[in-house]
């Protein structure tokens, strides 16, 4: 255990405070006691595990010096995120100012109302140091103002306590680097929710107004979903992989969104997406909450300790490529909704009408017949990520259709084996092989290869997958789903094309305009050369505004032809538009009786009763 002195040797210690709530300012004092005397390296991480973009957090530092022994030295800035302080044989100090201002899972948010951080946004990386211990001060605000304001705040993270009391202000501590950026933090007056899974300590800080939040029922809902996941990776010892684990949650007027660490989860949601005490019935809102949770918490085995060759370890200056994601996102996402019918958080016939949901989305776009997931995973940091109008004609998400390749293989196991093996077996031997000791010094820390998990399948289930495997993952036709499914007892039918026409665009409003978003290829707007960008002015001489476009098309029946004027850039355009049905094939998933065997795989799936 290091000490927490200052100018300790054997750990790099920082202390940050909220400076200036107003003006969203983190103070942050990095103090290296043994610097390279060459002069000692340090960077900020360009991106944050878990969310695949180049994000550059070192633009928001806003001043940042250095000292040695307390006299000022030179700092001479490398490049856009990095940092060499000039020779230094005492302690070198380094002072800087992180600008906390994004309302994300992502970075840093800090105001009057509560404090955010990701290590990612305001610890500095000490090269050659990143071994050792870093111990954390967090310090209360120092907003000379009113400090009375802030004697209630509370400290909620994963990060160990080194010398504070459990959710207080004082110093913390990770074994280094790598975890010390795997601990968000959050500051303010939080509810606080807790409960045990399986002998392990949860809890969720839960920041933002909640007027009679039915804190008992998140808290029996979370235990089940949590219980539900160590199980089925521990089966016999029902062990978790962390000794506590915290649920960061925001709550806003509208948001959403999720980041996993590998004890904790920071969570961004909308207010009407939590319970309210006295309504029992199970809404949209909040069933799409405990899928979030759901997701975020699978992340602790699948991607923080099960991980990608190639980010064993991070490098956390460049884009890390990995063709794996749809294992890594959308195995996830496969399990998120499954965690909640097997639990019994939802029943059979809502799961089910979710898959179709799924399924009907990547049948949406034309880009799934041009990008498969594998390129889609190595290509996140380029198009997944940074998605603009021609993305639903040029990109497929690996996180959805990555969720049906799950689902596929699942299937495909379950009737191959006739019920003895499944995707489960799949997920527990990457958790044995390379999950369960990734931490453990001198035993784990190893990822796993593309070929590794590919060889996996044929190895548990038994099966000569292969085929499957390669044209789900490699390739770019439409999944055999519906076979699949078959042998479940499970019907997958074609929804009947709606008589209502269909432009095929995604809106946005602007102003009181309708704006076309997105045109997907091959609809009624594309054929006669509609275009993102273009915003509709009116239909055979009918104003079309923000929020009737449907209306007015509903008058027309599918063969009818059309005039739509509008503007691109400040030119007023004619198109003659002849009215499509909806041209994306669109599905119903729904549990059939018959055959019994079907039915009995079914429900060993969904650990459903009847
Ligand atoms: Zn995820």
């Amino acid at each position: 255990m290091p000490r927490s002195s200052k100018a300790s040797k054997d750990s790099v210690h920082y202390s940050i405070r909220p400076a200036d709530l107003a003006l969203h300012l983190f103070e942050v004092t990095l103090t290296i006691a043994s610097p390279d005397p060459d002069g000692q390296l340090v960077s900020l991480p360009a991106w944050i595990p878990g969310s695949y973009m180049i994000r550059e957090f070192a633009r928001n530092i806003v001043q940042i010096r250095a000292e040695c022994d307390g006299r000022k030295i030179k700092l001479m800035k490398l490049d856009k995120h990095s940092w060499r302080a000039a020779r230094c044989e005492g302690v070198l100090s380094i002072h800087y100012q992180v600008y906390a201002w994004d309302l994300s899972v992502r970075a840093a948010h800090l105001d009057q109302t509560h404090g955010f951080f990701n290590g990612t946004s305001t610890f500095l990386q000490v090269h050659g140091q990143e071994m050792l211990p870093h111990v954390v001060e967090i310090l209360p605000p120092s907003d000379s103002k009113d400090s009375d304001a802030y004697a209630n705040w509370r400290i909620a993270t994963s990060l160990r306590e080194l010398k504070a009391r459990r959710h207080r202000f004082g110093s913390y501590v990770a074994d280094n680097y790598d975890e010390l950026i795997d601990h968000p933090v959050e500051m303010g007056e939080f509810q606080l929710i807790r409960f045990d899974a399986h002998g392990v300590p949860h809890e969720m800080a839960i920041t933002g107004r909640v007027p009679n939040l039915d804190t008992a029922r998140l808290a029996a809902d979370l235990k089940k979903i949590c219980e539900q996941q160590i199980a089925l990776f521990e089966p016999a010892t029902k062990r978790a992989p962390m000794e506590r684990y915290v649920f960061l949650t925001m709550v806003v007027g509208d948001g959403y969104g999720g980041l996993e660490h590998r004890a904790s989860t920071a969570l961004i949601c909308s207010r009407n997406d939590l319970p309210v005490k006295g309504q029992p019935a199970m809404s949209e809102g909040y069933r799409g909450f405990l899928g979030l949770c759901s997701h975020e918490y699978f992340h602790t085995w699948n991607v923080k300790r099960i991980k990608p060759a190639v980010f064993a370890p991070y490098d956390l200056r460049h884009e890390n490529y990995t063709p794996l994601l749809w294992l890594f996102e959308g195995f996830t996402s496969y399990y998120d909704d499954l965690v909640l019918v097997r639990a019994g958080l939802i029943d059979e016939k809502t799961y089910l009408g979710l898959l179709a949901k799924t399924l009907n989305g990547v049948l949406r776009g034309s880009g799934r017949l041009k990008q498969s997931v594998a390129e889609s995973s190595f290509d996140a940091w380029t198009k997944y990520y940074r998605q603009d109008e021609n993305a639903p004609n040029a990109v497929v998400s690996y996180y959805t259709k990555g969720s049906l390749v799950a689902l596929l293989l699942d299937l495909a196991i379950r009737a191959g084996t006739r019920g003895k093996r499944s995707l489960d077996d799949v997920m527990r031997t990457l958790w044995r092989r390379y999950g369960r000791d990734f931490y453990v010094p001198g035993k784990g820390g190893k990822g796993v290869t593309e070929a590794e998990v590919e060889a996996l399948f044929d190895e548990v289930s038994g099966l000569s997958l292969k085929p499957l495997l390669d044209r789900a993952v490699r390739g770019t036709r439409d999944l055999p789903l519906a076979e699949a499914f078959d042998k479940l007892a499970v019907a997958m039918t074609p929804l009947s094309k709606p008589a209502k026409p269909s432009l095929e665009v995604r809106t946005r409003k602007e102003g009181g305009d309708c704006k076309l978003a997105s045109v997907h290829e091959g609809g009624a707007a594309h054929d006669p050369g509609l275009s993102a960008g273009d915003v509709l002015v009116a239909i055979d001489g009918l104003r079309v505004t923000a929020s009737n476009l449907d209306a007015l098309l509903a008058r027309y029946r599918v063969g009818d032809t059309v005039s739509v004027h509008g503007f691109r850039r400040d030119e007023l355009m004619q198109f003659s538009v002849a009215l499509k049905a909806d041209s994306a094939p669109q599905y119903a998933i729904e549990a059939r009786d018959k055959p019994v065997a079907g039915a009995r795989l079914r429900k060993a799936w969904l650990k459903v009763r009847g």
